[in-house]
């Protein structure tokens, strides 16, 4: 059975390897690759360990594309969703949820290797995993308007709340700057 590339539509996928010989297909105009979770999970249990990275690393220099536009899977043609993979990412993985096939456009791959190796590729797809990354980035906006707000002392203040952070007298200490404060007016 063929199956064209979601991308370029015309060319049809071949079958390429991975690392440690994990059974994809690929485009060769467009150089993405179309992985199915199933085989992901056939092939974890072939390699339960973690495993150190590949030389393919060397492709996060790659010029990484990422389509904007929603695909078809190329095997059902239903519409794939967008997911991301971390935190630090900007580009997005299209999966069929339907199919359980993955899409990634050229370079990507090399930036969820370490995802792969380690087992979690599957667990990127899940609601929780998904939570956690928008709780991270509430956090990392929180984060980024107090550093906005306190500008030069900020690095300060935040070495001195990681230490009140286990401080067995955090709660007196905080009251104390607070009433010292509010006193003062
Ligand atoms: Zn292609
Ligand atoms: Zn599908």
């Amino acid at each position: 059975m063929s199956c064209a590339c979601p991308l370029c539509q015309k060319t049809d996928l071949t079958p390429v390897k991975l690392s440690y010989d994990l059974p994809a297909l690929g485009c060769m105009s467009c150089g993405g690759v179309l992985l199915s979770l199933i085989l992901y999970s056939d092939w974890r249990e072939r390699h339960p360990n973690e495993l150190p990275p590949t030389t393919r690393s060397e492709g996060s220099n790659l010029q990484i594309e990422d389509t904007k536009n929603a695909l078809l899977c190329p095997k059902c043609r239903g519409l794939m969703t967008k997911y991301r993979a971390t935190a630090e990412a900007r580009n997005v993985l299209d999966l069929c949820a339907h199919c359980d096939e993955v899409w990634f456009d050229r370079g990507e791959w090399s930036q969820v290797e370490d995802l792969a190796l380690s087992g979690q590729l599957s667990k990127v797809f899940s609601d929780r995993w998904q939570n956690d990354l928008r709780k991270a980035d509430v956090a990392k906006r929180a984060e980024q308007r107090y550093r906005d707000q306190l500008g030069d002392v900020f690095e300060e203040m935040s070495a001195l709340r990681d230490r009140l952070k286990d401080h067995p007298k955090a709660k007196e200490i905080l009251a104390y700057l607070y009433t010292s404060q509010t006193m003062r007016r």
